[in-house]
């Protein structure tokens, strides 16, 4: 398949020439659905635009949550794949009951499979989850993580004696904090507050260690104070900023300086293992030939017989991309996908129908933390079985638009710890939707 080409002809408006793009697929979004179909994508060689929005991304703690709970109960889930199978007896409607098991688990594969040769390895999904500790101690179940974190709950399980270290001035993450909520699971867990390296007075930020710590001199000053707070330990835990760009690079040499085994926990957002993600795919997405236009917003997006056209403008002026097909992938409220209005839910940008409760009053249950969830959190986009939105008349809005990513309706991705996994998933499915369409219109 061919790569995007870009053409300029001559535009009415004297001022400001808009640039135009031919392209298969367009994406819009840039959370981890937009990037994970972007992936997908390229490995299929289909020539791709992805443009998003700054969203979600940054938030996100670097776990590749499937199925950490299922939305009634409590117990945390151990089998995911197992609990895919109770899903679709529950919820024949939620996005990953609608994808079957093996298209789930290559989206997975293919999609940590990416990292490794970046520096920024993910554990591959595995038959069972694993027990991750959250920023504040307390522990979830997710199915891949980052190798950074890998050793983590390798210790947590062995129940290796293990100090957690903080840092004078670092806000958001306390080593105390993490050691009174593990304590009684976790009796050799200790915590140490250092000094991090020229950065000994004021607040700290966690971006801007991670940034340090790309420098030798500053590893080298930060593993003495590890061997120092380490006392008889093998294992250490630090909050995630080892590195932004190449972190299992910094984790190796500070383990090699220090000779102990370290891992990360992730912190509050906005959170270096977000980050580290979102510049990974700007920077090595255009070398793989996506025509990559980030941080702009898609203001229109019109569909004709022959093709669909985004528009949007950057500093240069304005721009259109014709496309063959679209994947939608704009997110829920945070991230604009959806819009709150006092009379209903809405879908920002083509004003697709949302499946939503009747009225407002129903969008939320009187307690906050009622078990059983709140509607509002349900709302989202109907689809066909090939991923296409749903019109009024419940045929698809249009052949070539499809959607990805917990922009679907009838599912909690908070309440089942599924962020990544429908993202993962529903983009995988939608890029194989896409392929499929455009081999027929060939
Ligand atoms: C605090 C926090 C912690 C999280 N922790 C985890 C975790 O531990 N494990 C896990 O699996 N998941 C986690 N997630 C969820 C995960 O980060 C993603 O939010 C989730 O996977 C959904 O991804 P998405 O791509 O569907 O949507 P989003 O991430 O919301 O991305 C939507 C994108 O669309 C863009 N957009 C919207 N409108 C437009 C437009 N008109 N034009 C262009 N772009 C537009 C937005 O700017 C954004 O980039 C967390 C999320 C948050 C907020």
């Amino acid at each position: 398949m061919t790569t995007c080409q870009m053409n300029t002809p001559p535009e009415m408006d004297m001022k400001e020439e808009t640039r135009h793009f031919n392209t298969q697929l367009a994406i819009i979004g840039s959370g981890i659905a937009g990037f994970a179909a972007s992936i997908f994508a390229v490995n299929r060689k289909i020539a791709t635009a992805q443009i998003g929005n700054t969203g979600a991304l940054a938030y996100t703690t670097g776990y590749l949550d499937l199925l950490g709970k299922q939305d009634d109960e409590q117990a945390a889930i151990a089998d995911p794949w197992r609990a895919l199978e109770e899903l679709r007896k529950n919820q024949p409607n939620h996005p990953l009951s609608r994808i079957p098991t093996a298209d789930i688990h290559n989206g997975f594969d293919e999609f940590t499979a990416f990292f490794g040769e970046y520096g920024l390895a993910y554990s591959r999904p595995g038959a069972n989850n694993i027990t991750a500790l959250t920023p504040v101690g307390t522990l979830k179940q997710t199915l891949c993580v980052p190798a950074t974190m890998a050793a983590g709950p390798r210790a947590f399980a062995a129940q290796k004696p293990c100090i957690i270290v903080d840092f004078i001035g670092l806000k958001g993450f306390s080593g105390r904090q993490v050691v009174a909520n593990l304590h009684d699971r976790w009796p050799d867990l200790g915590t140490e507050r250092i000094a991090f390296p020229d950065m000994d007075h004021g607040e700290i930020y966690p971006e801007v260690m991670a940034r340090a710590l790309e420098v030798p001199a500053t590893r080298e000053k930060l593993a003495a104070a590890l061997k120092g707070a380490a006392g008889q330990a093998k294992v250490i835990g630090l909050p995630a900023i080892l590195g932004m760009h190449r972190p299992d690079h910094v984790r190796a040499e500070l383990e090699r300086l220090t000779s102990l085994e370290i891992f990360e926990i992730p912190t509050m957002p906005p959170s270096v293992p977000g980050i580290r993600l979102r510049e990974l795919f700007e920077q090595v997405l255009p070398h793989k030939g996506v025509t990559l236009i980030p941080q702009q917003k898609v203001t229109a997006l019109t569909f004709a017989a022959e093709g669909a056209t985004l528009s949007l403008s950057d500093s240069y002026g304005p721009i259109r991309i014709h496309t063959q097909a679209v994947i939608l992938a704009t997110g829920r409220f945070l991230s604009g996908g959806l819009e709150a209005h006092p009379d209903e839910i809405r879908e920002q940008l083509l004003g697709l129908p949302v499946t939503q409760p009747a009225d407002r009053t129903l969008w939320y249950r009187d307690r906050y933390t009622d078990r059983r969830g709140h509607a509002i959190h349900r709302a989202g986009i109907a689809i066909d079985h090939a991923f296409r939105p749903l019109a009024r008349d419940r045929r698809p809005y249009n052949e070539r638009l499809f959607t990805a990513g917990i922009i679907l309706a009838h599912q909690d991705w908070i309440r089942s710890r599924s962020g990544a996994g429908i993202a993962i998933a529903t983009a995988y499915r939608a890029v194989a939707e896409v392929e499929r369409f455009l081999i027929a219109q060939a």
